[in-house]
């Protein structure tokens, strides 16, 4: 029923797209100008100077019109060449759709993880990526490429445990990483931890609609660039870093979207990146207090590796997920997400990630906890005062006071 209209707000606790907050919803609707005029100059150089904080980079970030999906393409077509060998390792549903994107696009993947949905519970063995670029003696592996927050489990991978293992083997393979739900909401540096190339995209910790693709490159991905063959046409780096040095790109760039964007680098600015990743944190162990006093397993088995931007929620055996969410959904006016690939059915997802508080914390948490109960779902109805209790005492380590 289209005519329908649930009364009070929308709880958008997916994770990603993020709510967005009415200060950027306020800059998308500024008047489109004139994209090779010199106001947009301005703008254009605002945001590609602004944006390196983010990935904390010195090096180019080419930003695309376009989901993080078209991010995913265009790190792999301007660096590498058909047939190439690429090292993805299986963390969950989008590393597995990376995967397959690089096949269709005429490269070898080789995907490597721990035995089956064991590589869904928990993040990258690094050793693994060392011990098979160590049998590489010919360094037919040109690139490797890993998740950092893989979106449909909630786990994090450590990059740095990856970069050290490739360097542990003297191997040159380049490292690709996709950020598309960590920027903005965890810890993350690219010239530090030495990637070649930064995935990511807008709707997430970023705040912003669907709709902008990120690339952070390094110089060595540059120079693979200069030699590499797969097509590409609007996704190549070259026209548009061209472009990009007064302020302009070689096509009509999404104008409203980087108002936004100016717009949402000045908040985390004001917040401080350090102080995002802090109340991140905060969140998402609140959120696991509340998922382990309800009695049920979180998704991810390792805690060195909980994500900080959501929080896979695992049902017991029989229980639907996907109804349950249903129920949420018609009851509450909450969106959660779902169960993706091998989790389908088996989990849902509670997002804290972007602009979020206690408060939004507490609603998706509420509206859980009554209708995992009106579901039917056997749940110790305690979770939500659990996870108050936990904000209240972890408020002094995190420099807050409540
Ligand atoms: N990679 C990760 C980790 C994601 O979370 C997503 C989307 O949720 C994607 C890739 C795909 O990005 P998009 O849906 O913006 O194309």
């Amino acid at each position: 029923n289209l005519n329908f209209h649930p009364s009070g707000q929308h709880f958008l606790q997916i994770p990603g797209p993020s709510p967005v907050p009415d200060r950027l919803l306020r800059a998308l609707s500024y008047p489109t100008i004139d994209h090779r005029g010199p106001e947009f100059g301005a703008l254009g150089r605002q945001v590609l100077g602004g944006i390196k904080a983010i990935f904390k980079t010195n090096s180019p970030v080419v930003i695309y019109g376009s989901s993080g999906t078209g991010a995913w393409e265009a790190a792999l077509v301007n660096t590498l060449n058909a047939g190439d060998t690429v090292l993805m390792y299986e963390t969950g549903h989008f590393a597995t759709l990376w995967k397959e994107m690089a096949e269709s696009l005429g490269l070898k993947p080789e995907f490597i993880g721990l035995s089956s949905y064991e590589s869904w519970r928990h993040g990258v063995q690094a050793e693994m990526i060392a011990e098979r670029l160590r049998a590489d003696k010919a360094h037919d592996i040109k690139a490797v490429c890993v998740v950092h927050n893989e979106t449909s489990t909630g786990v994090t991978s450590d990059i740095v445990a990856v970069r050290r293992a490739i360097d542990s083997v003297n191997h040159p393979a380049l490292l690709f990483v996709d950020t598309i739900s960590s920027l903005a909401s965890a810890d993350y540096r690219h010239d530090e931890w030495g990637v070649d190339v930064t995935v990511s995209g807008s709707q997430k910790g970023l705040m912003l609609p669907p709709g902008i693709g990120f690339n952070a490159i390094s110089d060595r991905a540059l120079a693979a660039h200069k030699k590499a063959t797969l097509p590409r046409s609007y996704w190549d780096w070259t026209p548009i870093l061209k472009a990009n040095e007064t302020g302009y790109w070689p096509y009509t760039p999404n104008t409203n979207l980087l108002y936004a964007l100016s717009e949402a680098l000045d908040m985390i600015a004001g917040e401080g990146l350090d102080n995002v990743f802090a109340r991140h944190k905060r969140l998402g162990e609140a959120c696991r207090v509340a998922v382990q006093a309800w009695g049920f397993e979180i998704q991810c088995l390792d805690p060195k590796v909980y994500s900080p931007v959501l929080t896979g929620v695992v049902m017991p055996e029989g229980v639907d997920a996907d109804h349950v969410r249903k129920v949420i959904y018609q009851k509450f006016n909450l969106s959660l997400g779902a169960g993706l690939g091998k989790a389908k059915g088996k989990m849902f997802r509670i997002g804290h990630l972007g602009n979020c508080n206690e408060l939004t914390l507490m609603a998706a948490l509420s509206g859980c906890e009554m209708g995992l109960r009106i579901a039917g779902v056997p749940v110790n109805a305690k979770g939500a005062r659990a996870a108050m209790d936990h904000l209240e005492s972890s408020a002094s380590q995190f420099g807050l006071s409540l």
